[in-house]
């Protein structure tokens, strides 16, 4: 599947390869004279400067053409006049006539700013965005998700009514084009655009969206319908007449100003509606309906009393639409009527601004926007309070500058969209980042990931990703979350499965030591630690058994990692298992070692010893009151669920625990190549004067150790000061080192490492 994002233009915006000359008479339809009728709403200064955008749009395009062989500079006009036909302000239209020409002419963004303004370069960047996606997947379940991605990335919604534009005049105008090419702009537009257009209210340009892409993309099932209709309707056209009639005076009679059209379905609503209920085309009866529009909204329900009068209304069929509007903001009163020939007919009956939102949705605001930029004032729901319920905005919005506001924003403020490798679209919350992309996939390729590209380009992996990004991970078999992580993560499932795997690595370590404290206190027993666990069948399985039921604990692993984490004393747990033995008479020499081996084994580096090297995690603390360092004498202090904690063997916090709780300690040794720096605390008395931190801080980057905190205490300044260092040393010599070349410094008095 190829990726979304198109390499240079997408196909139904770029003029034909090969120039040819502009057939004659498409000046007028090329110069901003076709615009000028339609922008008579704009002021003096408005249009001046859509003229200006004009101008350049024209030099930009100047020698392309359409596949037609039309000037390229048709398309942004009639794009233009679209747009200013929903009445679209003055940026939106310079959007429109400029929408093509940073993809197609190599306009920058920096150009565009400093001529119109950032405003409208921002529409036009995001309309040239919109145009490097181009829906691939064939997954239906796709569509919504990246409808949802193309309103996310538009921010604001004249984006996406420009874009609608365009949409729509490329589809009026594709017969020049490649067949292959016509249906899969006719398939996206069925699929993204059409849907987007209802989303939106803009109930007319769906319906020609549709029925266009219908004729492209089944013309022959297309040609067959509408031969279909226009015979039907060449049938009823008396009748349809007298009813109009009738009902016009009907109105009339009644004091009721209206205006009554004709409704005609369009071919692809009759091919839908014959597929989904399964009718013959003869079965369809409601090829044929009427709109009643009139002024007030008192005046729909007068109207539909009037109608019910003259014709019998069909039970069942009529909707208060005006009470309960629709999803979209659709206002309207349905019935259906039987007049006196037998012919069912369905009425809508509206005020102008219903009609106006029925049809145009959204752009209506525009459209019908009075002096003070308020719908008129016949009882439809506020555009405002529509758009709310339309795009989710959550808080209320009450007039209608507020209102605007919400058009200029983000459409989804809360989501962004992005793209796998394989075209897949995920929706992330903002400021979701590559890890968040990671777990959203699986946890496996979170738990692995190490590095993360976006859009080929390598990025660190907090970087916020952006709707559009085509995001991909590269992980490591041997890759491991990491805690700072949660530093930046956004979503739950990403936070909750990093401290998920964090805690079972603390188990994890626990449990490693628990089997090595609990065998150490075996030894002092002359026992060994059995194998198996309560699973286990035989002795070893019932011994387990029985130890679980006195220390309380569900498995073998769980007591294990009590005893890690300081739950549990080893030597008591030890003492009973001693007890359980010989209770149940198991024969000690299956479980025990031989006494001679016990003692060889003593001598050894003890087995039960644990060793220090750095690598430890949250299981094992270098106590922070005496800062242990390689080379110094340690002890092991078992703190209850907080693991081990390793003190220097003459710091006084920890002789103090030694007396209270000679059960919790354990013997502790340094490795013999620890695997990190260690941090320890130095007291440092100096001459308070300048440059003397900058002396302490050479005398200790000379002794190739580093400071990893300072801390200059809180007394006023006077003619001494002590520094407090944290310094991150390799052992005892190394901080010996350190302390000499502190000493050597001139401002300073005296040294001394920080003791308890
Ligand atoms: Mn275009």
């Amino acid at each position: 599947m190829p990726a979304p994002v198109a390499t240079t233009a997408s196909p139904e915006t770029h003029p034909a390869a090969a120039p040819a000359p502009a057939p004659a008479g498409d000046a007028a339809a090329a110069s901003f004279a076709a615009l000028t009728d339609k922008l008579d709403y704009l002021d003096a200064a408005d249009i001046k400067r859509v003229r200006e955008a004009y101008r350049f749009a024209d030099e930009a395009h100047l020698g392309q053409f359409r596949a037609s062989g039309e000037p390229y500079i048709t398309h942004p006009i009639a794009v233009a006049g679209l747009c200013a036909g929903w009445k679209l302000d003055a940026q939106a239209i310079m959007a429109a006539l400029m929408h093509d020409a940073m993809e197609d002419c190599g306009v920058t963004k920096v150009e565009l700013i400093e001529r119109f303004g950032a405003p409208t370069a921002e529409l036009v960047d995001g309309l040239t965005k919109l145009d490097k996606l181009q829906f691939s997947t064939k997954e239906e379940s796709q569509a919504e998700s990246f409808r949802k991605m193309l309103l996310a990335m538009s921010r604001d919604v004249r984006v996406i009514l420009v874009k609608l534009a365009d949409r729509l005049h490329n589809m009026r105008t594709m017969d020049a084009m490649a067949a292959h090419k016509r249906a899969r702009i006719a398939r996206e537009t069925l699929d993204i655009y059409a849907p987007i257009a209802h989303r939106l209210g803009l109930n007319q340009i769906y319906r020609e969206l549709q029925e266009l892409s219908f004729k492209y993309l089944q013309p022959w099932r297309y040609g067959a319908l509408s031969k279909a209709v226009r015979k039907a309707r060449g049938y009823r056209r008396d009748i349809v007449e007298r009813v109009r009639l009738e009902v016009e005076k009907a109105l009339q009679d009644s004091q009721l100003p209206a205006q009554v059209y004709g409704r005609e379905k369009t071919i692809f609503s009759i091919y839908q509606k014959m597929r989904e209920k399964h009718l013959s085309f003869a079965q369809v009866s409601d090829l044929f309906g009427f709109r009643v529009v009139v002024k007030s909204l008192p005046e729909c329900y007068l109207a539909l009393g009037v109608l019910h009068q003259l014709y019998k209304p069909l039970p069942g069929r009529f909707k208060d639409y005006i009470a309960i509007p629709k999803a979209n903001g659709y206002q309207s009163l349905h019935t259906t009527l039987v007049n006196p020939l037998g012919t069912a007919v369905e009425f809508q009956i509206r005020t102008e601004t219903m009609h106006a939102v029925a049809e145009e949705g959204i752009a209506a605001h525009w459209m019908y926007k009075t002096v003070d930029g308020v719908l008129p004032p016949d009882g439809t729901r506020q555009g405002a309070v529509w758009l709310q319920s339309l795009i989710d905005i959550q808080q209320e919005t009450r007039d209608s500058a507020e209102f605007l506001e919400h058009l200029k924003i983000d459409l989804f403020p809360d989501a962004i969209y992005v793209f796998t490798p394989k075209s897949k679209i995920l929706a992330l919350p903002k400021g979701a980042t590559p890890v968040d992309f990671a777990y959203a996939i699986h946890s496996d390729v979170g738990d692995r990931c190490v590095s993360a590209k976006v859009n080929g380009e390598p990025v660190a992996l907090r970087t916020e990703l952006r709707s559009g990004d085509v995001v991909e991970i590269v992980s490591a078999p041997s890759a491991r979350p990491n805690p700072a992580w949660l530093n930046f993560v956004r979503t739950g499932r990403a936070r909750s499965k990093i401290r998920h795997y964090l805690k079972n690595l603390e188990a994890e370590e626990s449990l490693e030591l628990g089997e090595k404290l609990l065998g150490k206190a075996l030894r002092a027993e002359g026992l060994t630690l059995p194998g198996g666990d309560e699973q286990a069948g035989g002795p070893e399985g019932q011994l387990w058994q029985a130890l679980l039921r006195w220390s309380g604990n569900r498995t073998r692993r769980e007591l294990l990692v009590d005893v890690g984490q300081g739950r549990k004393i080893a030597s008591i747990v030890a003492k009973r298992m001693a007890a359980l033995l010989t209770e149940t008479g198991a024969r000690p020499d299956a479980l025990t070692l031989t006494a001679g081996r016990f003692v060889a084994d003593d001598n050894m580096p003890a087995q039960g010893t644990v060793v220090i090297d750095g690598n430890q995690g949250a299981t094992i603390q270098l106590a922070a009151c005496c800062r242990p360092i390689p080379g110094d004498a340690i002890v092991g202090y078992l703190g209850r669920g907080e693991g081990l904690v390793v003190h220097t063997a003459e710091c006084s916090v920890g002789r103090r625990l030694f007396e209270r709780d000679t059960e919790r300690w354990i013997d502790v040794e340094w490795a013999d190549e620890p695997a990190r720096s260690f941090e320890t605390a130095v007291s440092v008395l100096v001459d308070n004067g300048k440059g003397v931190l900058a002396q302490v801080a050479q005398a200790v980057s000379a002794a190739e150790a580093d400071i990893t905190h300072i801390d200059m205490g809180h007394e006023r300044a006077g003619a001494t000061a002590e520094l407090r260092l944290l310094l991150s040393v390799k052992d005892r010599q190394h901080l010996a080192d350190v302390l000499r070349a502190l000493k050597r410094a001139p401002a300073v008095l005296k040294v001394a490492r920080v003791k308890p």
